[in-house]
């Protein structure tokens, strides 16, 4: 089947079909081979609006067009060849489908988005490698886990050359390796070590500040309350630097099975990307139990995730629909999704535009659209753009707050640039 992006009218006129990512995705994503493309329609008669002869003659196009829409946008087309009439009931099916949830619409932007300063900064470490390795007798550029938890972003440094690995016993001693922006333990370090690895270091300064934060109080003889998800790279490196005084606590419900030695000498941290409200909740939970128990000075759950959530918040109330754009392993996506729907309003996490979904937008007059801290703001970009070829779309940017951290790149990768 061929997804229109364009479609050019038989008097010359080309329209453009910008909802086409949308509805090739979810053509694809029901096991259909999908390409996108310029349609060229041939001729189409008084209330053939739905069905046009095209080029070549022996395909049929199904379309159907925004009227509301401004000039020469609007309208979803799906094409299928003759041989494959077949599935011409279902390029109709499908174009129904969108057609129903054509109209004008209300985008919610919140603002802040998308990348934060840890993310910017673990994607310029890995492109600074990569150009200073280019060439010939360049080195290849390993990274150690995704660099940053998008889909998007890791093709993009893949197809540039880089090679991403899940543990070190993947790279060939000797090589040069990247951490990820989520941290790793002192073992891993030891490790890279141990294989004569080139490291440079690009986790987060605000997760560094985590791990320096675990080393000084394990130092000091207290048991570490860690709350965060088990499992998440994160977790682990931060539980990594003090394994045998950390205990990992997921929500309220873990804290009465707590198990410490001295209550008057408990402290707990936090992974960076969690959910505000809920770990205030755990937090409480634990000092009522262990009146004793001591923070960090400041807040472990980063500016990004902060700034994000409340965001987030600030359009949740307004919006029938809130998408999120970001990666399903991304933990400040995921909570910026279970923020939404807490608050009683529909909420969806994507990867892009292609993941949305005609059923979600029926009744979806308004929409809050955001990203989580590792997704790129090219995706909401598109996702405007891809809603915009549903009819007429007005965007509101509700700004909570403007964020200017900026974090230096390691020494290791500045001098190369
Ligand atoms: Fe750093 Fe926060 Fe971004 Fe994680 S979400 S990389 S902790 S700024």
């Amino acid at each position: 089947m061929l997804v229109a992006d364009h479609l050019r009218r038989p008097d010359g006129r080309v329209l453009s079909c910008s909802a086409a990512p949308m509805v090739a995705g979810a053509l694809s994503a029901a096991g259909h081979r999908v390409v996108t493309g310029t349609v060229q329609l041939l001729q189409e008669g008084p209330g053939s609006d739905r069905r046009a002869a095209v080029a070549p003659a022996t395909a049929s196009a199904h379309w159907a067009r925004d009227d509301l829409g401004a000039e020469g946008s609007g309208g979803v087309a799906v094409v299928v060849a003759d041989a494959e009439a077949g599935l011409r009931p279902v390029a109709e099916a499908a174009v129904a489908s969108w057609a129903r949830v054509m109209g004008p619409r209300t985008v919610l932007l919140a603002s802040p988005r998308s990348f934060c300063a840890g993310v910017e900064r673990a994607i310029e470490v890995v492109e600074a490698l990569l150009e200073q390795q280019h060439g010939p007798g360049g080195r290849r550029v390993f990274v150690r886990k995704q660099i940053v938890h998008n889909t998007h972003v890791i093709a993009d440094l893949t197809e540039r050359g880089a090679v991403f690995v899940e543990e070190l016993d993947e790279v060939p001693p000797g090589s040069l390796v990247v951490f990820s922006a989520h941290g790793v333990s002192p073992q891993v370090r030891a490790e890279a070590a141990r294989r004569s690895l080139t490291v440079v270091d690009a986790t987060c300064p605000l997760v560094t500040k985590v791990h320096a934060e675990a080393r000084r109080y394990a130092e000091r003889g207290n048991s570490i309350v860690l709350i965060g998800h088990a499992g998440h790279e994160e977790v682990e490196g931060t539980q990594g630097e003090a394994p045998d005084a950390t205990v990992v606590v997921g929500s309220v419900r873990d804290i009465a099975g707590l198990d410490l030695p001295d209550p008057s000498k408990i402290t707990y941290l936090t992974q960076t990307t969690l959910a505000v409200d809920e770990t205030r909740a755990t937090i409480d939970a634990l000092k009522e139990r262990f009146p004793q128990a001591r923070g960090p000075g400041s807040e472990d759950i980063c500016y990004a995730t902060t700034n994000r959530q409340h965001a987030l918040q600030a359009v949740t109330a307004e919006a029938d629909l809130v998408l999120v754009l970001g990666s399903e392993n991304s933990s400040n996506s995921v909570r910026l999704v279970e923020l939404a729907r807490k608050a009683g309003t529909p909420a969806q996490l994507i990867e892009d535009c292609s993941r949305i979904r005609p059923d979600w937008l029926r009744d979806a007059a308004t929409v809050g659209l955001s990203a989580g801290a590792s997704a790129p703001h090219d995706l909401v970009r598109q996702t405007l753009s891809a809603l915009a070829g549903l009819g007429p779309l007005t965007v509101h940017e509700r700004i909570t707050t403007t964020e200017d951290t900026y974090f230096a790149p390691p020494a290791a990768v500045r001098t190369t640039r």
